[in-house]
């Protein structure tokens, strides 16, 4: 009887999950928007499944545990689990060693509606907006194009504010090879973008602070320049969440936790709307004193010293409720100098801790892909880059934490 179960489950047909890129021992699941870091036995079964479906003997565990991610697909179909915070599969004693760009944060304009308390883009957007033309534009696209990113991610600014921008954005990126994200505010004409989205297998990350639109506002101000007095972000953002489950685009939520938001009940109720909205990921960044937060009027947005505390609580409580939510925890706040960014002007910019600005780094009319490479390696915390979208941490996924959760996952 053991024997006749064992060798049904392993007649299972196995291959990649669309959309999913592989670099070596780290993959990267568009629907979750989740890089995972994949032990050797792991790496193993997904390099055997490179663009072709397989049938595995004695991997059993290893094939459940990738297709139950999202990495791979199985006839029949093994259920998604939701996971909370994990992204080690099996066991490592360190990070993989990054040499290129896991991300790479697009602007495809410099102007926004809002005007966030802590926003890290600011010195990017000020100085940049009146400026903004269509030969600074050609100049993001052949930098976007040259750098060698699993994920490039089109941001600003607000990629909804130009939306034509954004559109040749989202197709350079996706005509590279490279897994497509859109940060939004959600602020705009989303509905415009969706057919755009769809067609690009573009995961969208909508950005909301609190469940109470009035916290989420005072935080997220609209800036009376470009919108009219009274525009709510949180309203703007609930319903680009809806339209995008809607029309079955992937979608998750990102939160940047601050002094105000540092609340176990607050961030509880918030989740509970997220999943009533039907977002299956969320995820949750401590707020950094970078840009705006950076400067001494902002000190008391930053974060307690208990959030940690509280976060790790939230994270308790719903593994405890086995609720069909991912949440990602990034590491963001202990990896300060860990991303690149392709500013509205075609600049490589890294992150410049000391002075809590970006640094702005040159780059040749020719041999780009090389000289964006030498900067990444020079400039970026390699260790913190990787670091940084693995979660910051080593602890290693474990089936037992997301047990009984079927997220409704296509
Ligand atoms: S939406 Fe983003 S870019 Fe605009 S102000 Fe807020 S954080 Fe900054």
């Amino acid at each position: 009887m053991f024997a006749l179960s064992e060798r049904r489950r392993t007649s299972q047909a196995v291959r990649l999950a669309p959309g999913v890129r592989v670099r070596g021992p780290i993959a990267y699941v568009p629907q979750r928007d989740h890089f995972f870091a994949l032990d050797p036995a792991h790496e193993a079964v997904v390099r055997r499944l490179s663009g072709r479906t397989c049938r595995f003997e004695g991997h059993e565990d290893e094939v459940r545990t990738l297709a139950g991610l999202g990495i791979c697909d199985t006839e029949p179909r093994t259920p998604r689990c939701a996971f909370f915070g994990r992204s080690v599969v099996g066991r490592m004693d360190a990070f993989p060693q990054v040499t290129e760009p896991l991300v790479v944060n697009c602007f495809a304009t410099a102007h926004c509606p809002l005007r966030c308390t802590y926003c890290h883009a600011d010195d990017l957007m000020t100085g940049y907006r009146e400026q903004e033309d269509a030969r600074w534009l050609e100049r993001v696209l052949q930098v976007a194009g040259a750098t060698p990113a699993m994920v490039g991610v089109v941001t600003g600014g607000e990629p909804l504010a130009r939306i034509d921008r954004t559109a040749r954005l989202v197709e350079r990126l996706a005509a590279t090879g490279k897994a497509v994200v859109l940060d939004t505010s959600g602020v705009g004409d989303f509905g415009r973008i969706v057919p755009l989205l769809l067609r690009h297998r573009v995961h969208v990350r909508i950005s909301l602070d609190s469940a109470d639109a009035a916290v989420n506002d005072a935080l997220r101000p609209a800036n009376r320049r470009f919108v009219p007095l009274g525009t709510s972000a949180a309203g703007y953002a609930q319903e680009a969440i809806r339209q995008a489950v809607r029309a079955g685009v992937p979608c998750s939520v990102q939160t940047v936790v601050t002094a105000r938001t540092t609340s176990v009940v607050g961030l509880l109720a918030l989740r509970d709307l997220l999943i009533e909205l039907g977002v299956t990921t969320w995820v949750l960044h401590i707020v950094v004193p970078v840009g705006k937060a950076a400067g001494p009027r902002q000190a008391s947005l930053l974060a307690p010293p208990n959030v940690q505390d509280v976060l790790d609580e939230v994270v308790r409580r719903t593994a405890a409720e086995a609720l069909a939510i991912d949440i990602r925890l990034t590491g963001t706040h202990l990896a300060p100098n860990s991303t690149l960014l392709i500013s509205a002007r075609g600049e490589l910019a890294v992150e410049d801790v000391a002075r809590g600005g970006k640094k702005i780094l040159a780059l040749p009319r020719i041999g780009l892909r090389g000289a964006v490479l030498r900067h990444f390696r020079t400039h970026v915390d390699l260790e913190g880059h990787a670091s940084r979208y693995l979660n910051g941490s080593l602890a290693a996924y474990d089936r037992a934490i997301g047990a009984g959760v079927t997220a409704p996952r296509s």
